[in-house]
């Protein structure tokens, strides 16, 4: 099931939210509605920075394979997002400097659209080591 936000992305290689202009809240993933506001909420199409840093984290344990990390990331215009962090458990620290990467997640065969995901990983050149 693909959320309906990626049917109507325009620009891949973005990191797209939404923001209320009505109470001056940012949404990411975008929200159609602001929770804030309901109905009188104006929401639009906004173009969120790509780099942010960690501000908390939770390591998740799924019943099979390895654990990942899901991290509250204060982006450059202060704007708090939860996304998944493209790393290892024992990696992650707070105040960690994270950017956004694009990968390919999936295709409508018959359309051929293809759809993007967004995951943030460390940034380089913050002491971050790979170990990979
Ligand atoms: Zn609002």
């Amino acid at each position: 099931m693909i959320p309906r936000f990626w049917r109507k992305i325009k620009y891949r290689y973005s990191l797209r939210g939404t923001h209320c202009k009505n109470c001056n809240s940012y949404f990411y993933p975008p929200r159609d509605l602001c929770p804030n506001c309901r109905r009188k909420g104006i929401i639009e199409e906004v173009n969120l920075p790509t780099c942010g840093r960690v501000l908390s984290y939770t390591v998740v344990w799924g019943e099979k394979g390895s654990p990942y990390v899901i991290a509250l990331i204060e982006l450059e215009n202060k704007v708090k997002i939860l996304s998944q962090l493209a790393c290892r458990p024992e990696e992650v620290y707070d105040g960690m400097e994270v950017e956004c990467t694009f990968r390919k997640y999936g295709e409508d065969g018959d359309a051929g659209i293809i759809y993007y995901g967004t995951k943030f990983i460390p940034k380089r050149g913050d002491g971050y080591v790979s170990k990979e």
